[in-house]
């Protein structure tokens, strides 16, 4: 077994007695990172995470790995090289999971750069980023733009660029660090919440924490604390009484899904929306296609953040802009979600012009704050932190160098992007053998990699589709923490959000599955029925 639901009280009880070198608060791909590297370097490391693993930023994003072009109109050529390189170093890490994605970028006669600049500027972004010659940016005349998307307006293309990214899932990428963090000696746990810290002249030693599903509350005694708690990064400044100087800035980013057949791109897009000029994307991933994102000002909720009808209603604008032919209705919108983006505040700037640049904040007690920064660059992030740590508490041990680069990822062990391939084709055949539909292939090994294995040998006899999700749901149970049934239809396997058809299909042999293996009673599968029907209403209703 893995990292078991079934298994939490024994976590508990070691977070409980055990003195660790380092506490790290939250569960998403930045604490993630800093637990498998500080882990691998030798310390004792606790991870924990109020929610689900992934529940905040990092199960929200565009799902890119990418090195943010347009950071270099914001003239951010350190963040650009930093992020832009680190694509390949993600690939190879988990080449499954983070998969090459060819961008289109239309270029238009009234609007926008022109070709030169373009050229220009994204020849520049494969130098910094070091992308191999193969790779790098090809221009295009507007008839080659249009034959690649025959659906963009006609009237105003004046040509086009294809250049290299980099597509993944967020939450599964953040889930496969957290397990490799637990392989690699961390003890980590998700709904357990930071409640507040404990101090010895002065100085943070500890945390008191609640289980949240029991209402138990405990400490962990750490010689240093990291808070990874993005946009809830100030909120633990606060408890610390450390809040001066520079906070966060949060902007809502939102994302909707239509039906590939309602959008059909040939491929990932990337243009500018004619009425702000903002860019945005719109990404084909299996049966849907995904486009986002909105960066407006945030001071809501951050436990519910949900997109608007203001929101649904500019970003099919702009795709109905893009896209004459295809006409897409509010009705269209199969899934959304939307999130938010732990900025550091600067004076004067707008929401889209804030640096995506991170940055730590030390306070007097010794609590290190980490916040800003993007998915991409998570490792460097990590690295970073740790060796601003490691100097100040920890220069008499002798611990390891920064190492994640070497570190494949869970569900990894391929050779190269072409062994993915092969391992797809021979789960299709598989597939079929077992009544399944053959483009599942791509979804299983994208989601699971050589955990794929794992999952087909579990599916009982029984109607196909439904015994292969309660398959999916005993590893999320067993090997990946899974608490609730949200956690698996939305971050262990994204079906809520791509999905939905088959998450309807499936959601009520997968709670009854769900109520065997947790042992709930009635009323508690009455609750966790209810979250999962009202998740599904949420995201098509926009207020
Ligand atoms: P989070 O993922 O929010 O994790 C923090 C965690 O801390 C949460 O899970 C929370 O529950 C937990 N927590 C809070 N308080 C406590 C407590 N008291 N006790 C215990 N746990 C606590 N980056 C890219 O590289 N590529 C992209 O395509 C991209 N697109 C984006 C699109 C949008 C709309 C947004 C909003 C961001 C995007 N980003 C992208 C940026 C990227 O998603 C974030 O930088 C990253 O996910 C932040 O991760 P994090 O771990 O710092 O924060």
């Amino acid at each position: 077994m893995g990292l078991s639901s079934l298994h939490r009280q024994s976590i508990v009880e070691k977070l409980k007695n055990t003195h660790f070198d380092l506490l790290v608060i939250g569960g998403g791909i930045t604490g993630a990172g800093i637990a498998l590297d500080a882990s691998a370097r030798g310390l004792k490391t606790a991870l924990v995470e109020k929610s689900d693993f992934a529940f905040g930023t990092s199960s929200r994003s565009t799902k890119l790995i990418h090195g943010g072009l347009r950071y270099l109109k914001q003239l951010e050529f350190g963040l650009v090289k930093e992020v832009g390189s680190e694509r390949a170093v993600v690939h190879q890490l988990a080449p499954h999971l983070v998969v090459p994605e060819k961008m289109l970028l239309p270029l238009h006669e009234k609007r926008g750069f022109g070709s030169l600049l373009t050229s220009f500027g994204l020849k520049l972004y494969d130098f910094l980023a070091g992308v191999k010659p193969e790779d790098q940016r090809r221009m295009l005349t507007k008839n080659q733009t249009l034959h690649q998307e025959p659906l963009l307006r006609k009237d105003d293309i004046k040509g086009g660029a294809i250049y290299a990214e980099y597509r993944t899932d967020d939450a599964r990428l953040t889930m496969e660090i957290i397990k490799s963090a637990a392989l690699h000696g961390s003890e980590v746990i998700n709904y357990c919440r930071v409640l507040k810290f404990i101090y010895e002249d002065g100085k943070i030693v500890g945390a008191r924490i609640k289980e949240e599903l029991s209402g138990e509350e405990f400490e962990i005694k750490s010689r240093a604390i990291i808070n990874a708690a993005g946009p809830w990064v100030d909120e633990l400044r606060e408890l610390d009484k450390s809040k001066l100087g520079k906070r966060l800035q949060l902007t809502k980013g939102v994302h909707l899904v239509v039906s590939r057949e309602k959008l059909p791109i040939r491929q990932a897009i990337y243009f500018d929306v004619e009425e702000d000029s903002r860019m945005i994307f719109c990404i084909p991933r299996g049966r849907a296609t995904y486009i986002g994102t909105t960066d407006t000002n945030y001071e809501g909720s951050k436990e519910e953040v949900v997109a608007t009808s203001e929101d649904a209603t500019y970003l099919i604008r702009a795709v109905n802009q893009t896209f004459p032919g295809v006409n897409l209705t509010l009705n269209d919108i199969e899934s959304s979600w939307a999130g938010l983006r732990p900025l550091i505040y600067e004076d004067g700037k707008s929401a889209s012009d804030l640096s995506r640049k991170d940055e730590i904040f030390e306070s007097p007690s010794g609590l290190l704050s980490i916040a800003g920064g993007k998915l991409t660059g998570y490792r460097k992030m990590a690295e970073r932190v740790l060796d601003q740590l490691i100097d100040r508490t920890f220069p008499e041990r002798e611990l390891e160098k920064c190492e994640t680069h070497k570190i494949r990822l869970f569900g990894s062990n391929f050779k190269n992007y072409r062994e993915v391939k092969q391992y797809i084709a021979s789960i299709e055949a598989l597939l079929k053998k077992n009544q399944l539909p053959d483009e599942y292939a791509n979804y299983l090994v994208g989601n699971y990699g050589k955990q794929t294995d794992i999952i087909l040998n579990d599916i009982q006899s029984g109607e196909a589709d439904i015994e292969l999700a309660k398959a999916e749901l005993r590893f999320a149970i067993h090997h990946e923490m899974a608490v609730t049934p949200l956690d698996f239809f939305i971050r262990r396997t994204g079906m809520l959000y791509f999905d939905k058809p088959r998450m309807m299909r499936v959601s009520n042999a997968v709670l009854l599955e769900f109520k065997m293996l947790a042992g709930w009673d009635q009323i508690q599968f009455e609750i966790q029925n209810r979250s999962v029907e009202s998740s599904i209403s949420g995201v098509t209703s926009f207020k």
